[in-house]
């Protein structure tokens, strides 16, 4: 549609951020635009209409896309954070960082059984989604899909996330 034409031509591409060789694409400018942020928070809604119960959002762009996208859909939102920033932690999760580890916490707060669709704004190597995809599982949840708005293609995440459905609005 020409809305999510409109929302793609937000997105900017920042050479070496946040490293160099790095090109980040920071979707901040098309968050702020009301009509561009509705149109693709209901795109990436649509494949997974009447299959889950709650959305789960991962920090930090995450966040605000979950958020849009449990008023939109009428559901709650569920935090995916980086460690010790939950006052009660159920469940951690360690990835794979270039250079170290890091970790996903989510708290107990919705039952075991609870349908889970996971949202990010970027799929890149797919090690938070495929960390935050495990989190979940260790808390007895059902994750049944992971929705982002970009993927960048060339990083192969996609074939770290297993046989989960996987939409994404934008591929680079
Ligand atoms: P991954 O674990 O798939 O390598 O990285 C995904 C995480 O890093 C996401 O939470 C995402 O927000 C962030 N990320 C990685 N690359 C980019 C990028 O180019 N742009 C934005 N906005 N986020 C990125």
């Amino acid at each position: 549609s020409a809305a999510i034409q409109r929302a793609e031509s937000l997105i900017v591409s920042i050479p070496d951020h946040p490293q160099p060789g790095v090109t980040f694409r920071d979707v901040m400018p098309l968050i702020a635009d009301a009509g561009a942020l509705r149109a693709v928070v209901e795109e990436m809604l649509r494949p997974f209409a009447g299959q889950y119960d709650v959305i789960a959002g991962v920090e930090a762009r995450g966040f605000v896309l979950g958020g849009v996208a449990a008023g939109l859909a009428g559901k709650g939102m569920l935090p995916i954070r980086k460690e010790g920033k939950l006052p009660r932690p159920a469940g951690r999760e360690e990835y794979a960082l270039e250079y170290g580890t890091a970790a996903v916490e989510i708290q107990a707060d919705v039952p075991a059984g609870t349908r889970i669709l996971l949202i990010d704004d970027v799929l890149a190597t797919g090690g938070t989604l495929a960390a935050s995809v495990a989190l979940t599982r260790s808390l007895g949840l059902e994750p049944v899909g992971i929705t982002t708005l970009m993927e960048l293609d060339a990083l192969g995440g996609r074939s770290k996330l297993g046989d989960i459905p996987v939409h994404t609005v934008f591929h680079e």
